[in-house]
C-alpha cells in the first residue's frame, strides 16, 4: 500500500482543533490507515502577512485511494471544516496539501505530486523528516536531509504536548 505524506495547515477558528478534526477525519477515510502524525509547529504565513501565525503538522497516510480520490476526499474535509477560497495564500481554517505518494510523480492539472514547493518550506520538511525514514528521497532523486539542510527554520516553532 503506498505511503501518503500529507501537509496540515490552520491559522483560523482555534487551528490546533482544526488539525485535530482533521486527524480524526483522515483516520476514518475508507481503505486507509493513519500510520503517523508529527508534532504540531508554529509557522509564519506564507503570502500576505496580515493574518495570524500558522499551526502546522505532516500525517502519513497508508492508503488504497488512488491520488485523485484522495484529493477529492482532503477537499470534503476542507469543506466540512469551513474552508473558504477568498485570497491566494490567504487565511483558512484548514489545508490538506498531498506531499508525497509513495514515489509516483503526478502532473495533473489538478494534483501536482510532489507538492511543487515543498522543497523549499520549513513547515513542511520538518515535521516529514520527524516521521519519515531518515533516507527518504523524493521521485527526483533529492535527499530529504540535503532539503533539511539547505532550508532555515525562518520562524517555525516545534509546539509543546498539545
Ligand atoms: P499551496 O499549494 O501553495 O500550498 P494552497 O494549499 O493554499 O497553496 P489550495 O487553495 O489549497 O492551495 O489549492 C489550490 C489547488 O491546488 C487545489 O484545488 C488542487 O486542485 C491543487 N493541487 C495541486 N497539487 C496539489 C497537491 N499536491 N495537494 C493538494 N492540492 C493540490
Ligand atoms: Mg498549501
Ligand atoms: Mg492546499
Amino acid at each position: 500500500m503506498p505511503c501518503v505524506y500529507l501537509g496540515l495547515g490552520s491559522n483560523l477558528a482555534e487551528p490546533v482543533q482544526q488539525l485535530e478534526e482533521a486527524l480524526a477525519a483522515l483516520a476514518a477515510l475508507p481503505a486507509t490507515t493513519l500510520a503517523a502524525v508529527s508534532s504540531f509547529y508554529a509557522s509564519d504565513p506564507l503570502g500576505p502577512p496580515d493574518q495570524p501565525r500558522y499551526v502546522n503538522a505532516v500525517a502519513a497516510l497508508d492508503t488504497e485511494l488512488p491520488p485523485l480520490a484522495l484529493l477529492d476526499a482532503l477537499q470534503t474535509i476542507e469543506n466540512d471544516q469551513g474552508r473558504v477560497r477568498e485570497r491566494r495564500w490567504g487565511p483558512r481554517t484548514l489545508d490538506l496539501d498531498i506531499l508525497l505518494y509513495g514515489d509516483r510523480l503526478i502532473d495533473d492539472p489538478r494534483l501536482r505530486v510532489p507538492h511543487y514547493h515543498m522543497h523549499a518550506r520549513a513547515f513542511v520538511l520538518y515535521p516529514l523528516a520527524e516521521i519519515a525514514p531518515a533516507d527518504l528521497t523524493l521521485p527526483d532523486g533529492r535527499a530529504l536531509a540535503e532539503l533539511l539542510a539547505a532550508c532555515p527554520l525562518a520562524g517555525l516553532e516545534r509546539l509543546g504536548a498539545v
